[in-house]
C-alpha cells in the first residue's frame, strides 16, 4: 500500500502488515461547534485505519484536541475553560453521530502540560530555544533544514506573530507568559503561562508513539506553520517524528449560501441532522483526500442520489457482479476513495457491497426496510396536503410518521418522498 507524502513530494510505500501503522491527525481547536471541513481529516484518518486493519496492519489513531487556545480566550472571556470542555463534548457528539467510531486515543493538551513543558525545557538547555519576557521561543536559525516541509525559504516566510521579543521574526512561541484576559495558566520554569499550539502537538504525538510514527495527517492548510514547526521541534529533540505526512484538501463551498439549504451554517451537525450522515460520509469519499472538494447543496443532492443507486441494488435480486481485488487495487494506492466508489457501483453482488459500504460505515445503506402500509398512508397524505399548500398539516403528518418511527425525505423522483427507518 502506498500513500502521497507532503514532504517527499511522492507516493511512499507502506512497510508490510502487520506493520505497526500509528497515525497521528491533528484535531480541531474546541471554541463552537465543529465546522464540517473537520469532518474530512476525522473521516479519513477513521476510514484509513478500518481499511489498514482490513489488510491485516496493527493500526493506531490519535487525534487530539486543542482546548487551548487564542480563539477559545476570545469567544468566552473568563470562561474559556468550561466553553473548550462543552465544544469538546460536541465534538465528541458529532463526530460520533458520524458512525465511524472513534480514535483509540484523544489526548487534550491541558492533561499533557508537564510533558511540554519538560519538552521545552529540553530545547532551551540545548540552546534551540530562548526565553524573552517569560516567553519562550523556538530559534530557526538553528535548524539548518527549516522550512523543509511546506518547501519555503525562511526569509520568504510570513512570521506567524510579531513580538520586539524574537530574535528573529519567524522564531515561534512555545510558551506563552499570561497576557491580561487569560483566565487560565499553568506554572512553569519562565512564570505563569500556557504552552503554543506547535509543541502540544509534538509532545501528545510522541507521548502516544514514542519518538517515530508512520503517518502524520491533517489538513493542508495546517503544513505551515503547524506541521512545519511540529517537526523542526522533533527534529531539535532527536527524535525522527512522521514519516509520512498526508495532508487533506480543503472543503470548498463555491460561493453557495450553505447557512440558508442547511440552516444552521456548515457545522457537522447540520449536515448530519439536514442530510443525514450518509449523505455526508458519501460526499467525502466522492473527493480523492488530497484534492479540494466542493461541498455544497448540488454536491450533497449528487451523493443523496448516489446512495439511492446502492439502495437500488439491494432491491433487485443480488447477483455474483463484483470482485474484491478491485477494490483492494483502489484503496491501495494512494487511498482513492472515489475509484472505490466507482468500483462499487459496478457490483451487483450483495454481500460484497455491503462488507464494502461497511468499510466506509455505510453498511445501513443495505438495509432497506419497507415502511408499514399505515406509514406509507401518512405519507401519502402528507404529499397530498403539501399539494394543496396545507403546509401545517404536512408538518403534523410529519411528526406523526417520526412518532411511527420514520422519517420522511422529499426526493425529485416519483412518488416524490423516501421513508427511511430512524435509527
Ligand atoms: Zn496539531
Amino acid at each position: 500500500m502506498r500513500l502521497y507524502d507532503t514532504l517527499s513530494r511522492r507516493l511512499e510505500e507502506l512497510p508490510s502488515p502487520p506493520g505497526p501503522i500509528r497515525m497521528y491527525f491533528c484535531g480541531p481547536t474546541v471554541y463552537q461547534r465543529a465546522h464540517i471541513g473537520n469532518a474530512r481529516p476525522f473521516a479519513l484518518g477513521m476510514w484509513l485505519r478500518t481499511w489498514l486493519r482490513h489488510r491485516g496492519y496493527d493500526a493506531t489513531l490519535v487525534h487530539n484536541i486543542t482546548d487551548i487556545n487564542d480563539k477559545i480566550y476570545d469567544a468566552a472571556p473568563g470562561a474559556s475553560a468550561e466553553l473548550a470542555e462543552r465544544a469538546t463534548r460536541w465534538y465528541l457528539e458529532d463526530t460520533g453521530d458520524l458512525g465511524l467510531g472513534m480514535p483509540d486515543v484523544l489526548p487534550k493538551a491541558t492533561e499533557a502540560i508537564p510533558s511540554i513543558v519538560a519538552s521545552i525545557e529540553k530545547l532551551v538547555d540545548s540552546g534551540h530555544a530562548y526565553e524573552a519576557g517569560g516567553d519562550v521561543y523556538f530559534s530557526v536559525a538553528t535548524d539548518a533544514g527549516y522550512g523543509r516541509l511546506s518547501r519555503q525559504k525562511v526569509e520568504h516566510m510570513e512570521p506567524e506573530e510579531v513580538s520586539p521579543l524574537k530574535r528573529a521574526p519567524q522564531d515561534f512561541a512555545l510558551w506563552k507568559a499570561t497576557k491580561p484576559g487569560e483566565d487560565t495558566s499553568w506554572g512553569s520554569p519562565w512564570g505563569k503561562g500556557r504552552p503554543g499550539w506547535h509543541i502540544e502537538c509534538s509532545v501528545m504525538a510522541e507521548e502516544a508513539f514514542g519518538p517515530v510514527f508512520e503517518i502524520h495527517g491533517g489538513g493542508l492548510d495546517l503544513v505551515f506553520p503547524h506541521h512545519e514547526n511540529e517537526l523542526a521541534q522533533s527534529l531539535a529533540l532527536g527524535h525522527e517524528f512522521a514519516r509520512i505526512w498526508m495532508h487533506n484538501g480543503m472543503l470548498t463551498r463555491a460561493g453557495e449560501k450553505m447557512s440558508k439549504s442547511l440552516g444552521n451554517d456548515m457545522t457537522i451537525r447540520g449536515v448530519i441532522d439536514d442530510w443525514g450522515r450518509e449523505v455526508g460520509l458519501t460526499l467525502l469519499l466522492s473527493g480523492q483526500w488530497r484534492k479540494p472538494l466542493d461541498f455544497n447543496r448540488d454536491t450533497l443532492e449528487q451523493s443523496a442520489a448516489q446512495l439511492e443507486t446502492f439502495r437500488n441494488v439491494f432491491r433487485s435480486p443480488s447477483e455474483p457482479v463484483g470482485d474484491w481485488a478491485e477494490l483492494e487495487a483502489a484503496l491501495d494506492d494512494d487511498f482513492n476513495t472515489p475509484q472505490a466508489l466507482a468500483v462499487m457501483h459496478g457490483w451487483r453482488d450483495h454481500e460484497l457491497l455491503r462488507r464494502a459500504l461497511g468499510i466506509f460505515g455505510l453498511e445501513s445503506i443495505a438495509h432497506v426496510e419497507e415502511a408499514p402500509a399505515e406509514v406509507v398512508d401518512l405519507a401519502e397524505r402528507r404529499r397530498e396536503a403539501r399539494e394543496a399548500k396545507d403546509f401545517s398539516a404536512a408538518d403534523r403528518l410529519r411528526d406523526e410518521i417520526g412518532a411511527a418511527g420514520w422519517e420522511v425525505r422529499d426526493v425529485a423522483e416519483p412518488p416524490g418522498y423516501r421513508l427511511v427507518r430512524r435509527s
